[in-house]
């Protein structure tokens, strides 16, 4: 699997072309915005895209989506947990307070669920969900190269804010821990944000997952 990255947005979300080199078929993972700088990636690399996979329903990650689905003969939509639907049902207010384009609320043709596979050519991503940052945010894990796009629940040296509504610490923190620090330390992690990082690097020095949080002290 390849993963081309592509900022999008004034707020730089980290929108990812996932490549089946096999196949040459490919998926976008959340398209936030900027959606002819996408485009041209997807016409540089020469690939397919069939589907659009989305990790949570925050705006700068899924602001371009119906405009991408329009531009590419109406791939299907692909997640996030249903738990976000709250999150997209409320679009046109996160555009206004952002001050973004404005977006219409959406539904996926369908959401993703805990050890779901979704299918990129031959690739199998695996769905990890984990709530916290939002209530329905999936991780999407490529076990045969060890690769794994988490959106907004952890970052390079960071975690994923969670003082939105349904946002919860405890979650998100138990969730990284059980669910991504147990992973094989070389996995390298795509966040939404910023660069990218590996699970092992994390796991020896990310300061919001030591054993002792800030908050202890
Ligand atoms: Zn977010």
């Amino acid at each position: 699997m390849k993963i081309i990255v592509i900022p999008v947005t004034p707020f730089e979300q980290n929108c990812s072309l996932v490549i089946c080199e096999e196949t040459k078929t490919a998926a976008v993972v959340d398209p936030g915005g900027d959606i002819k700088h996408i485009l041209n990636v997807i016409k540089k690399h020469d690939v397919n895209v069939d589907k659009i996979i989305l990790t949570h329903g925050h705006l700068d990650h899924v602001g371009g989506t119906q405009a991408l689905v329009r531009a590419l003969n109406n791939v299907p939509i692909i997640g996030p947990e249903k738990e976000d639907k709250f999150w997209l049902d409320q679009l046109e207010a996160q555009s206004q307070s952002f001050g973004f384009p404005m977006t219409i609320s959406f539904l996926p043709n369908e959401w993703l669920e805990e050890n779901d596979i979704v299918e990129v050519g031959n690739i199998k991503l695996k769905v990890i969900h984990i709530p916290g940052h939002t209530p329905g945010h999936v991780a999407l894990l490529d076990e045969q190269s060890h690769q794994i796009i988490v959106g907004d629940i952890l970052f390079n040296g960071g975690i994923g804010r969670f003082d939105f509504p349904r946002g919860n610490q405890q979650q998100l923190i138990t969730g990284i821990k059980e669910k991504l620090l147990t992973l094989p330390p070389e996995t390298v992690v795509f966040p939404g944000h910023g660069p990218t990082t590996t699970i092992g690097k994390e796991k020896a020095s990310n300061p919001f997952l030591g054993g002792q949080s800030m908050w202890d002290l």
